[in-house]
């Protein structure tokens, strides 16, 4: 039988518990054995206790628990050579030679390198009498599959992230619960949400939110300039029988010059200018918590049950896999080239040709 190893990695993301029920169910019914690794990365490279085999019931109840519940980390040891040299021992020594990764694209890339480096390892720890030359034979080969669980929504190759739907409603929560007070008292707010190179939380919130103004990554404003047309903004938007004001920044905003934009300096510029009563609200982990929505966990299961196919269909020549949600379907590409497009718009941002990047982006709201 062929043996799964499942870890969550990186930052948590609502709808991978659904993921991980959906893999071990389904590689279950699918005749295979599935793993569970605790604590990511770091799991791996300390293994033990760490690596359990999993039974259907042992992630029965997972489907509405938001977070992680196998545990994420971020770990050192495994961007060394080193660490995965004992990650690869840790999985052949528990005859594991095929594994699922949710997580960002850090961790994806993580996966692809340890496969990349895969007979490099059997060869070192055959030599060292680490494993032997069974164990050698028996897992030549490692497969990668990789589901992307991250709230910010920031791989190309798929139109949304496990995780990003359900940090989406849970801002929008959380504005609309601001908006009645801030209505009541003629107040401003300032929110600040997550994203420090990608601003889809900040862009979606502010649509959904009918915010008055946005700060994003993808699209600085002019350093020295931006103040004015702020205010301008809001002040219109009053003249017009607005009672109150809303200002959604991401994390990681800047100005042109690459000056953060942070929720607090924005505060200052309203409370002096403008005069108004403004309050500054960092969601901070509230996104991150709570039951993920039906989207996330549809999008974990559907997605899971596909990454054990990718897996049983995957012959030694295939390179590691992604799964991806494209135009409503559920995709399996190479995932180099998921990442490798994804680069590609994190560096198009960063020479400022942010349009460029941001109607790239943006397909994945047309479709
Ligand atoms: P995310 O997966 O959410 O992007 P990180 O970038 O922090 O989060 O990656 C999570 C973990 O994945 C890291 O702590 C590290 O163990 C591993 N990792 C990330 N990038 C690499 C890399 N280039 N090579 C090897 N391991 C990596």
């Amino acid at each position: 039988t062929k043996r799964i190893g499942i870890l969550t990695s990186g930052g948590d993301a609502q709808g991978m518990n659904a993921a991980v029920r959906s893999i071990v169910r389904y590689s279950i019914q699918r005749g295979l054995e599935p793993f569970l690794i605790y604590d990511g990365y770091s799991g791996l490279v300390q293994g033990g206790s760490k690596i359990v085999q999993a039974k259907w019931s042992d992630v029965s109840g997972f489907l509405t628990h938001g977070g992680t519940l196998i545990g994420t980390a971020r770990c050192l040891e495994f961007r060394e050579k080193e660490g995965r040299r004992i990650g690869a021992k840790t999985l052949i020594k528990n005859g594991i030679s095929s594994l699922v990764v949710i997580g960002g694209d850090g961790s994806l890339t993580g996966a692809d390198v340890l496969r990349a480096e895969w007979p490099e390892h059997i060869d070192a720890l055959l030599e060292s009498g680490e494993i032997t030359a069974q164990e050698a034979r028996e897992n030549r080969h490692l497969m990668i599959a990789g589901m992307v669980g991250s709230i910010d929504n920031d791989l190309a190759s798929t139109d949304v992230t496990i995780g990003a739907n359900s940090a989406l409603t849970r801002i929008c929560e959380s504005v609309d619960a601001l908006q009645t007070t801030a209505a009541s008292h003629h107040r401003a707010f300032v929110v600040e949400v997550m994203g420090r190179h990608c601003g889809w939380l900040a862009l979606s919130a502010a649509i959904c939110t009918g915010a008055d103004y946005l700060f994003i990554p993808e699209d600085p404003p002019k350093s020295g300039e931006w103040e004015d047309k702020l205010c301008e903004a809001l002040k219109n938007s009053r003249d017009r029988g607005k009672k109150t004001s809303l200002v959604i920044v991401a994390e990681g905003a800047t100005d042109s010059e690459l000056n953060s934009i942070k929720a607090d300096r924005i505060k200052e510029i309203l409370s002096e200018r403008l005069k108004y009563d403004t309050r500054v609200t960092i969601l901070g982990h509230v996104q991150r918590g709570g039951s993920p929505t039906f989207i996330d966990r549809y999008l974990g299961t559907v997605q899971g049950a596909e990454a054990v196919e990718a897996i049983i269909r995957a012959t030694p020549h295939t390179p590691s896999q992604v799964i991806g949600l494209l135009e409503n379907r559920i995709t399996t590409q190479p995932l180099q080239q998921a990442i490798e497009l994804t680069r590609s718009v994190a560096e198009r941002i960063n020479t400022k040709d942010f349009k460029g990047a941001l109607n790239l982006r943006s397909s994945s709201f047309a479709s």
